[in-house]
Protein backbone atom coordinates (compact mmCIF):
# COMPACT_ATOMS: atom_id res chain seq x y z
CA UNK A 1 0.00 0.00 0.00
CA UNK A 2 3.01 2.77 0.94
CA UNK A 3 4.18 2.19 -2.34
CA UNK A 4 1.01 2.97 -4.20
CA UNK A 5 0.38 6.04 -1.93
CA UNK A 6 3.66 7.37 -2.41
CA UNK A 7 3.54 7.33 -6.14
CA UNK A 8 0.22 9.04 -5.71
CA UNK A 9 2.18 11.94 -3.70
CA UNK A 10 5.07 11.86 -6.02
CA UNK A 11 2.39 12.40 -9.12
CA UNK A 12 0.24 15.08 -7.35
CA UNK A 13 3.54 16.92 -6.67
CA UNK A 14 4.67 16.65 -10.34
CA UNK A 15 1.14 17.87 -11.14
CA UNK A 16 0.51 20.52 -9.35
CA UNK A 17 4.20 21.90 -9.24
CA UNK A 18 4.92 21.58 -5.58
CA UNK A 19 8.60 21.29 -4.50
CA UNK A 20 9.00 18.63 -1.10
CA UNK A 21 11.62 18.60 1.74
CA UNK A 22 12.12 15.55 3.89
CA UNK A 23 11.12 15.88 7.29
CA UNK A 24 11.45 13.42 10.04
CA UNK A 25 8.15 12.72 11.48
CA UNK A 26 4.66 13.85 10.18
CA UNK A 27 3.86 16.24 12.81
CA UNK A 28 6.56 18.09 11.21
CA UNK A 29 4.67 18.56 8.06
CA UNK A 30 4.25 22.09 6.62
CA UNK A 31 3.24 23.85 3.71
CA UNK A 32 4.65 27.12 2.45
CA UNK A 33 1.34 29.02 -0.20
CA UNK A 34 4.57 31.43 -1.87
CA UNK A 35 7.06 28.82 -2.50
CA UNK A 36 4.93 25.89 -3.50
CA UNK A 37 6.91 23.93 -1.23
CA UNK A 38 5.89 21.35 1.45
CA UNK A 39 8.09 19.58 4.29
CA UNK A 40 6.73 16.25 4.56
CA UNK A 41 7.94 12.86 6.40
CA UNK A 42 8.56 9.71 4.27
CA UNK A 43 5.59 8.35 3.44
CA UNK A 44 5.45 5.35 6.06
CA UNK A 45 2.30 4.43 7.06
CA UNK A 46 -1.37 5.66 6.40
CA UNK A 47 -0.42 8.72 8.89
CA UNK A 48 2.22 10.18 7.05
CA UNK A 49 0.16 9.58 3.65
CA UNK A 50 -3.27 11.60 5.07
CA UNK A 51 -0.70 14.22 6.64
CA UNK A 52 1.32 14.89 3.01
CA UNK A 53 -2.00 14.64 1.04
CA UNK A 54 -3.24 17.61 3.11
CA UNK A 55 -0.21 19.62 2.71
CA UNK A 56 -0.81 19.06 -0.60
CA UNK A 57 -4.24 20.33 -0.51
CA UNK A 58 -3.09 23.30 0.90
CA UNK A 59 -0.84 24.51 -2.09
CA UNK A 60 -3.10 23.10 -4.64
CA UNK A 61 -6.23 25.39 -3.42
CA UNK A 62 -4.06 28.01 -2.40
CA UNK A 63 -5.78 27.70 1.20
CA UNK A 64 -4.67 28.22 4.54
CA UNK A 65 -8.04 26.96 5.72
CA UNK A 66 -7.42 23.25 7.74
CA UNK A 67 -10.76 21.95 7.09
CA UNK A 68 -10.57 22.89 3.35
CA UNK A 69 -7.31 21.17 3.52
CA UNK A 70 -8.74 17.81 4.73
CA UNK A 71 -11.62 17.86 2.31
CA UNK A 72 -9.35 18.22 -0.23
CA UNK A 73 -7.13 15.33 0.97
CA UNK A 74 -9.81 13.13 1.22
CA UNK A 75 -11.32 13.83 -2.13
CA UNK A 76 -7.88 13.26 -3.96
CA UNK A 77 -6.88 9.93 -1.57
CA UNK A 78 -6.65 6.92 -3.22
CA UNK A 79 -8.41 5.29 -0.36
CA UNK A 80 -9.49 6.71 2.95
CA UNK A 81 -8.99 4.19 6.15
CA UNK A 82 -10.52 4.73 9.91
CA UNK A 83 -7.06 5.52 10.85
CA UNK A 84 -6.61 8.50 8.22
CA UNK A 85 -10.52 10.10 9.60
CA UNK A 86 -8.92 9.80 13.30
CA UNK A 87 -5.73 11.49 12.57
CA UNK A 88 -7.86 14.23 10.32
CA UNK A 89 -10.53 14.57 13.21
CA UNK A 90 -7.27 15.13 15.91
CA UNK A 91 -5.20 17.56 13.50
CA UNK A 92 -8.84 19.95 12.99
CA UNK A 93 -9.33 19.88 16.84
CA UNK A 94 -6.04 20.37 17.50
CA UNK A 95 -6.23 23.77 15.74
CA UNK A 96 -9.42 24.62 16.94
ZN1 LIG B 1 -2.98 22.18 7.52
Amino acid sequence: MTEIWRKQIEELCLAFRIKTKLVSRPTLNTACLSNRTIEIAPILSSISYCSALHEIGHVAMNSFDELEAWQWAKREAWNWTPRMEKCMIDSIESHA
